[in-house]
């Protein structure tokens, strides 16, 4: 098995789940506990709370909230600052979201907030025009991700923040970072964000742990009422083991950054070139250079169909995924690469492949061999023969 689907979720590192054993049926006390045998659950947590806010590069350790996933974190953070300053109804966010933002977005519209959703250019480039010209007095929120999960493509965080203090100081910034941790480095304070999002999946911790960043100069409402953890920003029991393993998780990915930075993207640009060379129907869906994620490409094949080429690269062993996997499954192409305006032809026949640290040369080497044939068998059977022999003497 060859697993390249690693922006829908990761393996779990096993140095983290050694980390998080002894946090299931040992050190299993209530970390709120006051007796002694609390100390060591309650002394960790405070630990792992440090190991996450150096990972932000935060203040303090007061800013880091744990939560369960990263859409509990965008949630928390969408919902808490527009109740904390209920008087102004605009939010100002992109297309490209993730669907957790997007789909809440829907919701507050139903509940009057006036929501912009700001373009991205072929290459998947967010436009900055529009977003400047959109910022208003009234405007509350201005979220955007780091890098989407569709085509790795990265956003300027620095270049954002600096556009909205210069037209608003009292829009607040939340930052969907669930994409870019263990990829690039995360500097929220260099970065001028407000409240950033991040899932322990997606970087080698379990599914099941979050954390969202709020600066001490934020203020937010609780999305969990209830007891008084995360200092009264989020009730429920802390999840020891989790939050050790995304700790954990959080140590190791600052440890292989730079091998993300150079041999991910290296296997990741072997994967490309190779299925340029070979795939005369075969484009890259973000175009020429673009600032992406070092492990992410999205490849379109035109004139065929995307689950077709998931189900023999799966029948080949190879797991890779046609859009989010929470968009893959239904067949409505995706709502990143319609923004994009990627030609028809290619938007049926888009697939994301995303590697992690555990992704081989050999692997690639495989992908690499396999694709040309899966791809020549389907474009020998697709309806579009004419427009196909058009398209491979434009090639040739
Ligand atoms: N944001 C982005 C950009 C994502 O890719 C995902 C998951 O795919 C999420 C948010 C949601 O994260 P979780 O699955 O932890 O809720």
């Amino acid at each position: 098995m060859i697993y390249l689907d690693n922006n829908a979720t990761t393996k779990v590192d096993p140095q983290v789940l050694e980390a998080m054993l002894p946090y299931f049926s040992e050190e299993y006390a209530n970390p709120s506990s006051i007796y002694e045998f609390a100390k060591k659950s309650n002394h960790a947590v405070k630990e792992a709370r440090g190991v996450i806010k150096d990972f932000f590069n935060a203040e303090n350790e007061k800013e880091i909230i744990f939560t369960s996933c990263g859409s509990e974190s965008a949630n928390t953070a969408i919902r808490g600052v527009l109740n904390m300053n209920k008087s102004k109804r605009h939010i100002i966010t992109t297309k490209v979201e993730h669907p957790c933002v997007l789909n809440l977005y829907k919701t507050l519209e139903k509940d009057g907030y006036k929501v912009d959703y700001i373009g991205v250019n072929s290459n998947g480039e967010l436009d900055l025009a529009q977003l400047s010209e959109s910022i208003n007095e009234d405007t509350a929120l201005v979220s955007v991700m780091y890098a989407n999960n569709e085509t790795g493509v990265i956003f300027p965080i620095e270049k954002i923040s600096e556009i909205i203090k210069s037209k608003n100081k009292e829009t607040k910034f939340f930052v969907d970072a669930v994409q870019v941790t263990g990829k690039i480095p995360i500097d929220v304070q260099a970065l001028g964000v407000d409240l950033m999002g991040i899932s322990g999946h997606k970087f080698h911790a379990p599914k099941g742990v979050g954390a969202l960043y709020v600066n001490s100069k934020t203020l937010i409402t609780p999305l969990i009422i209830g007891g008084h953890q995360e200092r009264g920003k989020r009730a429920g029991t802390e999840n020891v083991p989790y939050i050790i393993g995304m700790a954990k998780a959080a140590e190791l990915a600052v440890d292989t950054l730079k091998y993300e930075a150079s041999e991910v993207k290296r296997l990741r640009d072997k994967l490309e070139t190779n299925i340029l060379k070979n795939v005369f129907n075969a484009r890259i869906n973000t175009g020429g250079i673009v600032n992406r994620v070092p492990n992410t490409t999205n490849i379109g094949f035109e004139y065929i169909e995307g689950e077709l080429i998931l189900l023999h690269l799966s029948d080949s062993g190879i797991c890779a995924s046609s859009g989010s996997a929470c968009t893959s499954g239904s067949l409505e192409p995706s709502h990143v690469l319609r923004a994009m305006n990627v030609p028809f032809t290619a938007i049926h026949g888009s697939i994301r492949f995303s590697l992690s640290k555990y992704t081989t040369e050999k692997e690639i080497d495989y992908v690499c061999e396999k694709i040309p044939a899966i791809i020549e068998k389907l474009t020998n059977i697709s309806p579009y023969q004419e427009e196909l022999e058009a398209l491979r003497k434009r090639k040739a």
